[in-house]
């Protein structure tokens, strides 16, 4: 909490706008395109929501296939299987854990419509070789920016690079506001029919605007605009993301400096990011020596009070990503490094004792 949450709630239901679009979410609209340099922000009610608008805007048919790893969240999958496309889950790279870009073009067929880089812990994929590959090949963009509110790839914003990002400000991530979402419109030739999809398939937002005298249904659509209770609480967010940002990235770095010597004794492997990179601390997370037993590790931490956790079960190991999904390739990294990782707590407040107090612990239930 930034303090400003509630008096913001307040400010909102005084003004008797509750529905979505009044004045709050047009503020973190504005704050979203300013910070970013996207041509349209359109708030959501979550990351899940903005990609399935992202499904509907690239007009995705049944059968089309959309190139993803498999090492991510079930939503990046689940909005394009709505549409009936078909996953197409490629390897991951060893060092960042991002979409491993040498792999994506051996994967593309004639039914590839788009490529999901999903940028995790907030460290940016290779958007330059993948933004190529598209160019290439004709196929659209979708950053999967969930994680990577305030990070950036070569000083541009993620999420405003492809065609289509976003957001996620869900209460896990580092600006949140409980559940809500933003949709980041990077192509101008989308941006109206954003709007329209997003208001239940009516140009109501153009009503609003003046620009026409009466709305009407234009397309498929949906509702999905959080209301502005909520985009209260996140503008109270979005004015301190910049301090959210920086006592995150100075907890990331004590856990750096405290595990270096894990490291170098080869307990563990640290969070590598690339000098063009620059990420927000979304995570801390450690992979383990194989040798060592995740599950010890983690109960140990447990019976400490220290809540760590592992993810994600790789989609194309899943019961859905088997059904719905194609593997292309082995997929060997996916599912080693899967296997091995641990995420260490992360949040604003996090002190320096706890954690010291947490690497010690580690290192206790990695070396008995
Ligand atoms: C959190 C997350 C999502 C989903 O975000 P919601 O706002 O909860 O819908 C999607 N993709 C990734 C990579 C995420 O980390």
């Amino acid at each position: 909490m930034t303090g400003q949450e509630f008096h913001y709630i307040e400010q909102a239901k005084l003004g008797n706008v509750l529905a979505g679009d009044g004045p709050f979410t047009k503020k973190c609209h504005r704050w979203i395109e300013e910070s970013t340099g996207s041509v349209k922000a359109l708030l959501t009610h979550s990351c899940t929501a903005a990609l399935e608008m992202t499904a509907l805007l690239l007009d995705i048919q049944p059968g089309d296939e959309v190139i993803m790893p498999s090492y991510t969240f079930v939503s990046t999958a689940n909005a394009f299987v709505l549409r009936g496309a078909v996953p197409v889950f490629v390897d991951i790279r060893e060092d960042t854990l991002n979409l491993d870009e040498r792999l994506i073009e051996a994967a593309i067929s004639p039914r590839t419509r788009a490529i999901v880089p999903v940028h995790y812990a907030g460290v940016a994929c290779e958007m330059d070789t993948i933004m190529d590959i598209a160019r290439r090949h004709g196929l659209k963009v979708v950053e999967d920016a969930a994680q990577g509110v305030m990070a950036s790839y070569k000083g541009q914003a993620l999420g405003s690079i492809g065609d289509l990002g976003a957001f996620s400000f869900h209460e896990t991530k580092n600006v949140i506001c409980g559940e809500g979402g933003a949709l980041l419109v990077n192509n101008a030739d989308l941006a109206l029919r954003a709007e329209i999809i997003r208001e239940k398939g009516t140009d109501r937002s153009r009503f609003f605007r003046g620009e026409v005298d009466k709305y009407t249904w234009q397309e498929v659509g949906s509702s999905f605009l959080p209301g502005e209770l909520t985009a209260a609480f996140l503008w109270a967010q979005l004015q301190e993301a910049q301090s959210i940002t920086d006592l995150r990235l100075a907890s990331w770095q004590h856990y750096h400096e405290l595990l270096a010597p894990l490291e170098q004794k080869g307990i563990l492997r640290r969070p590598i990011v690339p000098d063009e990179c620059q990420h927000n601390a979304h995570m801390y997370y450690v992979l383990l020596n194989p040798e060592i037993d995740r599950q010890h590790v983690l109960s140990t931490l447990k019976q400490n009070a220290v809540d760590a956790v592992f993810h994600y079960v790789p989609l194309h190991s899943s019961p859905a990503g088997l059904r719905y999904g194609r593997a292309h390739g082995p997929l060997t990294i996916t599912n080693q490094q899967s296997e091995r990782l641990i995420r260490l707590p992360m949040w604003v407040g996090l002190t320096e004792q706890q954690q010291n107090k947490i690497v010690d612990l580690l290192l206790n239930a990695t070396t008995n």
